[in-house]
């Protein structure tokens, strides 16, 4: 859980506020949310964590994104994913 902590705000450097806010602790674990495409095919936008669905699946990962790896059919939905993947990677 990360939260506010007065103390190590007052003595972080600038560059390390500017970085976390000030928050301390372990990061909360990623919460899953829903990907937003309406595809038929199934397994598609699925954690990556489970096993492939199929073989024309593809795994879609983006380093330093809020958004976990996730198997999407080649093609559109792996753009999409890709697309998701690096919004969520803004900070
Ligand atoms: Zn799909």
């Amino acid at each position: 859980m990360r939260e506010y902590n007065r103390e190590a705000r007052r003595t972080a450097t600038q560059a390390q506020v500017a970085w976390n806010k000030g928050l301390t602790g372990e990061p909360e674990a990623r919460e899953t949310r829903p990907v937003g495409r309406d595809c038929v095919t199934p397994g598609c936008g699925q954690l990556a964590e489970l096993p492939q669905p199929a073989a024309h699946m593809v795994r879609v990962e983006e380093p330093g994104s809020r958004e976990p790896a996730r198997w999407y059919c080649a093609q559109g939905c792996a753009g999409y994913g890709q697309a998701l993947a690096e919004i969520r990677a803004i900070p």
